[in-house]
Parts: C-alpha cells; structure tokens; sequence
C-alpha cells in the first residue's frame, strides 16, 4: 500500500514540475513497486492490454552526423558502413506483414541526398502495396526514423504511404543538447522538424535519452513536460549507453541497475502524464538487462520493436556497447518476444497498426 501522500500524487491527473521530480526520484522499492502499479493499470485503462510489435529494419548506417553519442556518427571510422538494397527493405517489411505485425519502423542513420529519399519514397510504397492482404487490408503500418529532413521531405514520405514518425530530441535542456551535439546541430531546428512532421500529417514520436552526462531529474521532468506541451503522440526513450570508440563517457555517477530503474520510472512516470499515448520499450533496456523490455511493458510501455534487420550487417547498426539479439534470426526473436509478452500479463496486438487513442483525431 502506497502512503496517503504517495497514493495522492499517483491518482493526480495534472502534474507539476516538482510532482513529477518527487516521481523519478522515488528510490524505496515498495514505493517504485506502487508507481509500477499505477503506471500499469492506467495503461490498460487508456490504451488496453495489447503489445504493440514494430518490426524495425536497419536500412543504413551512414549518417552525415556526428553526434557525440552515437556509435554510428559519421566521424567513427572503425565502423564497416552498409545500406540495404531496395529488395532488402522490402523484403524485410514483407516478412513483418506475414509474421502478424501490423507495422514496421524503417530506420538509418541520417542522409538527406535525392538518392536516399527517393529510395525511401519508392520503399514505403511497395511495402505499402505489396503487404495488403485478407488480415492487414491497409497494409503494413509504417513508422520512419530517419532524423531531420526538410518539409518537403516529410511530405513525400508521407505521400507514399509512412504514417508516423520517430524523432528524438535527445533532451530538451538546451544546454545539455549542446553539449552532446557538433555546434552545427541545434535544438531549435530539431523542434521545428517535429512541428513540420506534424504538419506533414504524420503521428509524432519522440523521445530522450536517459542517464546522460550531467542531466538531472529537474531535467527528465522538463522533457515529459515538453512531450505534453507539443501534443506527442509517441515516445520512444531509453538509457544512455556508451557507444565503441565514442568520444562521450557513461554517465559516471549511475550504475547500470540505478539506470535501469530511472529508465523504467521514466516509462511510468511518462505514462501517468501522459496517459493514452504509444510509449515503447526500447532494445536499450534489454541491453542493460535480459528482461529490461519486459520491465518496461510492467511499468507502462506498450510497444516493442523487435529487429528485422538482416544478421549479416545488424552488427554493423551499433549505436551502444551490447547490442542484444545480434545473432538472433527473424523468427526466434517473432516467438520468444512472443513468450516474454505473455508473461508481463499482455497479449501481443497481432496484425493491428496499434495506434494510440491519442492519435484518434488523425485520419
Ligand atoms: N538518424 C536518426 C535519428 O537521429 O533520429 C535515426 C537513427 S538514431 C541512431 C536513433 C536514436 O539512437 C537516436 O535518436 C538516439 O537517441 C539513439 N542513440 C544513439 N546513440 C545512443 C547511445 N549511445 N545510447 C543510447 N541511445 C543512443
């Protein structure tokens, strides 16, 4: 049983910036075990007991960026670089669509050249086409995550079939982003891509990193405010993990049991603030450890990702030391993520886009 000032601040459904501190710094079990609770039940109240799979395809990971972070920046010369061919991509979603599904997130690192957005324009709608079948009559739904691009982009994608899209702003300190980021990447543009993607007509995902260098609870409270503030319609965030030959250290002061457990509390804190939006349980977690995605499901997530990426290049698309599943083939991930599911008390939403009540108004 929660404390009476414990058990007031759960049931709030508005929450201040320091309601949302004392959340995330919760540190007694009992007490992280009743946030848990809430976080789960308010889940299946707003957006039911189903999982949500998104079959996430690696297309590519050539990036022109180089964020301090990230293990396939640009300036990481140790990394083999491999972009998928058309029939890869296509083939990949394909499998997604029979194996029950329902949508796929087609990720790269970030390249903005006529080559790469045509290729992307023509993939979207094959997969779009060629996934139409008795179970799925719309097709495979389909999420991008393909870093900032121009207006004009976003609505070509958008045109050929893409309906959502995944942009993490990384933080919302912007200092922090700053200091995490070449000079030549900045906040103010990264927002303005995700108010363009929505004027593009897309549902909007984005999302932090969490654990970073020098970030704060004050910090991740400011970044759930900011997810509300901008009507997000999905979040994807996970813990910080240092990348192979990257320039940026670990968070230093958190252990990596301390990060699993803010990561998760994020996830529930989010879903209290939030309430019906997707939230997912990122391959990040299971990095951290082997149940970490199913942990997230237990404190409010309802969307995982589970790679399609083909074996021969996923250990090439390592954007932190241990990558989990870097052996795993299409269908063994299909049925043991289908296992661990059923054991957080959810039920896979097979065939089924799984898009969030929050994002009714969209057509
Ligand atoms: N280029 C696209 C973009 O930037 O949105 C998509 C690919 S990018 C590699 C996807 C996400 O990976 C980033 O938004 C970032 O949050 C995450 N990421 C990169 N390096 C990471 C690290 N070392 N630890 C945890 N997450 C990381």
């Amino acid at each position: 049983q929660p404390s009476p000032a414990l058990a007031a601040l759960l049931a709030q459904r508005e929450f201040s910036d320091a309601d949302i501190v004392a959340l995330l710094g919760l540190s007694a079990a009992a007490d992280i075990e009743c946030l848990r609770r809430a976080a789960f039940a308010l889940t299946t109240r707003e957006v039911g007991d189903r999982v949500h799979y998104r079959g996430l395809v690696e297309i590519s990971n050539v990036c022109v960026l180089d964020c301090h972070y990230c293990g396939i920046r640009k300036g990481n010369r140790a990394v083999e670089r491999y972009t998928l061919s058309r029939e890869q991509v296509i083939d990949a979603a394909l499998w997604a669509a029979r194996a029950g599904y329902g949508s796929c997130v087609l990720q790269a690192g970030e390249r903005r050249d006529e080559g790469f957005i045509s290729l992307i324009e023509d993939c979207v709608h094959e997969i779009r086409q060629r996934s139409q079948s008795a179970s799925l009559p719309q097709g495979l739904g389909i999420t991008l995550s393909l870093g900032e691009q121009s207006a004009e982009t976003f609505r070509r994608w958008r045109a050929a079939g893409a309906h959502r899209y995944l942009l993490r702003i990384e933080t919302s300190n912007p200092e922090l982003f700053a200091r995490i980021h070449p000079p030549t990447q900045r906040i103010e543009t990264r927002w303005q891509a995700l108010a363009d993607l929505r004027d593009a007509g897309f549902q909007v995902g984005t999302g932090v990193m969490i654990g970073l260098p020098g970030q704060t609870l004050v910090d991740l409270a400011a970044d759930i405010l900011a997810f509300a503030d901008r009507d997000i319609d999905m979040i994807g965030m996970g813990p910080y993990l240092p990348a192979p030959g990257n320039a940026m250290p670990a968070a230093g002061a958190l252990a990596s049991d301390e990060l699993l457990q803010l990561a998760l509390k994020m996830i529930a804190v989010t879903r209290l603030v939030l309430r019906d939006v997707n939230i997912a349980a990122t391959t990040a977690l299971q990095a951290l450890v082997a149940d970490g995605r199913e942990r997230g499901v237990t404190f409010g997530a309802n969307v995982v990702m589970p790679s399609l990426t083909p074996r021969e290049v996923r250990k090439n698309y390592q954007l932190y030391e241990g990558k989990p599943c870097l052996d795993e083939a299409r269908d063994d991930c299909r049925s043991c993520l289908a296992n661990r599911i059923s054991s957080t008390g959810r039920q896979v939403g097979w065939n089924d886009w799984g898009d969030s009540p929050h994002s009714r108004h969209f057509a």
